[in-house]
């Protein structure tokens, strides 16, 4: 707590020497909020890097859902009577972010209750985890939060027992499969770092306990995974605060995976003699898929994945200088390293961005060796992320992507941004460079990079079809590896893992596909006035930092 409080205090006095006092006063909010809600809900401020509430550990019981609430009502109160008139962009958008994360306790603890129903929801290992791996933490510290927190573990799964009540059986059974994990991180990992080992066996016999009674409710667990009708749209307005509702952005949704379809398979007429030498099939979407199939054959060498990455980073940096798309500031430029091995699960690429309280550590772009893949499943890989794919998964990622994104959200530095940053905003922002790019001719306009791309952005679009169906229509598994399959030509094992994924989640898979299209229609509204430039569009885009879509619409509609 100290900390904060020394850091307050110098607001304060830095507020009375500056002339924007109204901004200084909406400063103090922000800086009073952020210390109070880390204070409300300590494990998410160890997940964030903020460690002065790491020995805590809530039980998470009625009276500390009553606590929360309280907590919420008392600051809604507070911020609706905040004076606005006079606060500038950055602070508008700060306080949606404050509202909205306000708004979704309230949701998520009275209406949601996964906490009754997803007993996936309670899991120790993460924090024990951030604990560990903290960077501005030294050990002496890190043994005496993870002391004080192992205590707490016992009542921690006490509270979750007594919480289940009529749980789905997907998520009891990946609370099951989680407890494995857990325990065995907290016997090999945890161990290390504390001295009495009975506090660690009672925690370990805790899980233990959690779990087999998850085993014994298993079998009369029958709550439907999908949460319905009423409670996606609402979700779906907390989570991605767009302005339009789930139904009308699954319409989009549909139409543009039939807008796809007739692109592709015009593409695939124009280049099936060029590759195929049997006569095309009648039905459109085979014939789509073979091709999709034979063009893949041309995929980057298993030895020299990384650097076929590394290779594209600069290209794609001089195209996007050269069509003047958007200013990229050579003073950060982006480092390609293989993914460090902690964190080497899953096989891919992603951005590793520091945390908001670790600001001076560096961006990385992780990129998996395929060393330890089977030849079948290094080319299943290789051929999935063909030469084609792979560019546009660099633009998504990397540049004009993710990292290009995130250097701009540093430049308009908001702790409020980096901690409630609006997700749908963020993979949006992705997803509608993927577009830009092409519509940009990258790539030389070559039919084959079109129809990769319109692949690639389908996975997207079906995504939010494959979501809002299976939870509000009710779709059943086959459905869903049909649309998968046969509509958006995914591989059985991608299908399915999706297919897990839809039962397990609710609305993130909306996600990426909103984001883009309200960038994208706000682009082509802001097209319609004669003095539109695109570099200036984005630019200006990407000033507001990570705030959802609609209230940077706002701003820029000004
Ligand atoms: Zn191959
Ligand atoms: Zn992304």
């Amino acid at each position: 707590m100290k900390k904060i409080n020394i850091l307050f205090v110098l607001l304060i006095l830095f507020g009375c020497t500056t002339e924007k006092s109204n901004n200084n006063n909406f400063e103090n909010t922000r800086q009073s909020f952020i210390s109070s809600w880390w204070k409300q809900f300590p494990t998410s401020a160890t997940t964030a890097g903020f460690h002065d509430y790491d020995a805590e550990l809530l039980a998470y019981d009625k009276s500390c859902r009553e606590a929360d609430k309280a907590f919420v009502n008392a600051w809604l109160d507070t911020l609706s009577h905040l004076e606005t008139s006079k606060l500038e962009s950055n602070d508008l958008t700060d306080l949606a972010l404050m509202k909205g994360a306000l708004q979704s306790i309230l949701f998520y603890t009275d209406t949601l209750k996964a906490w009754q129903w997803d007993p996936s929801n309670y899991n120790v290992a993460g924090a024990f985890a951030d604990i560990i791996n903290a960077k501005n933490l030294d050990s002496l510290q890190k043994r005496t939060f993870i002391q004080a927190r192992i205590k707490k573990v016992k009542s921690y799964y006490d509270a979750a027992k007594a919480n289940i009540e009529n749980p789905s059986p997907e998520h009891t059974q990946l609370a099951i499969e989680q407890s494995e994990g857990v325990k065995e991180y907290l016997n090999s990992e945890v161990l290390n770092w504390v001295e009495t080992k009975a506090d660690l066996q009672e925690a370990v016999a805790a899980i233990d306990g959690f779990s087999t009674y998850l085993k014994t409710i298993l079998p009369t667990a029958k709550r439907d995974f999908r949460i319905g009708k009423e409670l996606f749209d609402i979700k779906f307005k907390h989570d991605i605060q767009s302005e339009w509702t789930a139904a009308e952005v699954y319409e989009k949704a549909i139409n543009r995976k039939n807008e796809l379809h007739l692109e592709m398979a015009k593409l695939t007429k124009e280049l099936w003699t060029k590759y195929m030498n049997v006569e095309m099939p009648k039905d459109t979407l085979k014939a789509i898929s073979a091709l999709i199939n034979k063009i893949s054959d041309k995929h980057p060498h298993r030895d020299s994945f990384i650097q076929s990455i590394e290779k594209q980073i600069p290209e794609l940096q001089t195209f996007v200088n050269e069509k003047q798309l958007l200013f990229l500031d050579p003073k950060k430029p982006l480092k390609v390293r293989r993914t460090p091995s902690y964190m080497d699960g899953v096989a891919g690429a992603s951005i590793s961005a520091p945390g908001p309280y670790d600001k001076d550590a560096e961006t990385f772009y992780n990129v998996s060796t395929l060393e330890k893949f089977s030849n079948e499943s290094a080319e299943s890989y290789l051929r999935e992320y063909n030469h084609y794919i792979l560019q546009i998964l660099n633009i998504h990622e990397a540049i004009p992507g993710h990292y290009a994104q995130l250097v701009y959200s540093n430049n308009s530095p908001s702790i409020i941004k980096s901690v409630f940053g609006n997700g749908a905003m963020v993979e949006g922002w992705a997803v509608y460079t993927e577009r830009m790019m092409i519509e940009a001719g990258y790539g030389n306009s070559e039919p084959e990079m079109l129809l990769m791309y319109n692949k690639w952005h389908l996975r997207t679009v079906c995504n939010t079809i494959l979501d809002y169906s299976v939870h509000v229509k009710g779709w059943k598994k086959e459905d869903a590896i049909h649309l998968l399959v046969n509509e958006a030509f995914q591989q059985q094992a991608e299908a399915e893992g999706k297919w897990r994924r839809v039962q397990l989640s609710q609305v993130q898979l909306c996600s990426y596909f909103t984001g883009y299209s309200e960038i994208f229609a706000l682009r082509e509204e802001m097209k319609k006035a004669s003095s539109f430039d695109l570099k200036k569009f984005h630019e200006s885009f990407l000033s507001f930092g990570s705030a959802p879509v609609k209230e940077i619409k706002k701003l820029m509609l000004k």
